[in-house]
């Protein structure tokens, strides 16, 4: 009996070893924010790499070229790390070939039809760069500039200050556009994006952020589970710029204002290729309340998005081909990512009933959105 309790006793003592020895060794990460290399573009201009971490098990990394986050590691609901946003592993394939990977889209998220447009009766054209229309600001839109960079850190804080100059005429937009977004982590697991920008000349703005999510981190993301506050979307043509009409979701495959996976009608959506690519009309009006939630069911992870502007651009990765050899090797097949563009609407220059893109100078261009991570 006495040798028995011995043996037991000794087994507990080495439980208790295996145990804090394996304390000892797990990954304790804290909020802290580093910068490294990640190479040069073709005229020698070198960019930059930083990481920034919470408490939580967050970690973010994100270049000053583009603005592009390169990856995001979330725990899943067994604490496990998965990188949920696709990309590349280096800055050369971000400079061949991206479909917006990760990056800030300026100085107009998604199209002007023909790429022209007026403001107070002066017309303005704009390069031209899918199929009829102009997209995502244009050949060289925010998404390929180099940002001046600032890490900055606070007691509940880690995050990047992101600085450009558009100078007047840049990709045809008048006025110098002087342009700051922030990237904010906490240890809500809340990432945060702070946009703000002034002119000094009348100008379009829709600035908007295109990482590709996958919260299986692998895979399609037909079983995702989608929610989006909305009631109705903005229709639009065979080049996808809005018609003009807002029409009730109720009915249509883009009723997503009770949860469902984003599978269920993806064949129905009628595009070319079938899929969500479309500006959704929130009903939520600023941060307070969630106006999206996406629930993984295999991994647990959930992602909620907050933000104060009208509409949201809900792209189901229809575009991509297989073409695309991304981090790891990884082939980015169609419905392997989404996109939650949070914005004003398409080609809204041409469209005065919708609401206002144009900034004046004196006035600032301020808007946030928030993406909530948890399990
Ligand atoms: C657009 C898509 C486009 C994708 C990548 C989305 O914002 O709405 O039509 O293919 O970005 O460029």
């Amino acid at each position: 009996m006495k040798k028995a309790s011995k043996i037991t006793g000794l087994a507990m003592v080495s439980v208790l070893i295996v145990t804090l020895a394996a304390g000892c060794c797990k990954k304790i990460q804290t909020m802290n924010i580093t910068k490294e290399a990640f190479g040069m573009l073709a005229d020698s201009v070198p960019v930059s790499l930083y990481t920034l971490t919470n408490d939580k098990g967050i970690t973010l990394k994100v270049t000053n070229y583009g603005g592009i986050i390169t990856s995001l590691l979330v725990p899943d609901k067994d604490g496990n790390e998965g990188d949920i946003v696709l990309g590349y592993d280096s800055l050369s394939g971000y400079l061949t070939k991206t479909p917006y990977f990760g990056a800030i889209v300026g100085r107009y998220g998604n199209r002007i039809a023909k790429g022209v447009f007026k403001i107070d009766g002066n017309e303005f054209r704009l390069p031209v760069n899918d199929g009829p229309n102009h997209l995502h600001g244009g050949i060289r839109g925010f998404d390929k500039v180099v940002w001046d960079a600032k890490e900055f850190k606070t007691d509940s804080t880690v995050g990047l200050v992101l600085h450009y100059l558009s100078k007047d005429g840049e990709q045809g937009y008048p006025g110098n556009l002087d342009v700051t977004v922030t990237y904010t982590l906490n240890n809500n697991n809340e990432l945060r994006f702070d946009y703000l920008a002034t002119t000094d000349k009348p100008t379009p703005v829709n600035l908007t952020q295109h990482s590709y999510f996958n919260l299986a981190g692998d895979g399609d993301i037909k079983g995702h589970e989608l929610l989006i506050k909305a009631s109705k979307y903005t229709v639009v043509d065979s080049t996808l710029i809005p018609t003009g009409e807002l029409r009730d979701v109720k009915g249509t495959p883009f009723d997503f204002t009770t949860a469902k996976t984003i599978g269920k009608d993806l064949a129905a959506t009628g595009g070319n290729p079938t899929g969500f690519d479309h500006n959704f009309v929130l009903d939520t009006k600023g941060l307070q309340v969630a106006a999206i939630k996406v629930t993984e069911p295999a991994s647990g992870r959930v992602m909620e998005v907050f933000t104060d502007q009208p509409g949201v651009q809900f792209y189901s990765g229809n575009f991509l081909d297989g073409t695309i050899k991304g981090k790891g090797g990884k082939v980015y097949n169609q419905y392997n990512g989404f996109c939650l563009e949070t914005q004003h609407f398409p080609d809204s220059p041409n469209h005065p009933a919708f609401p206002n893109t144009i900034l004046r100078p004196g006035e600032k261009y301020q808007t946030t959105t928030i993406y909530r991570f948890s399990k």
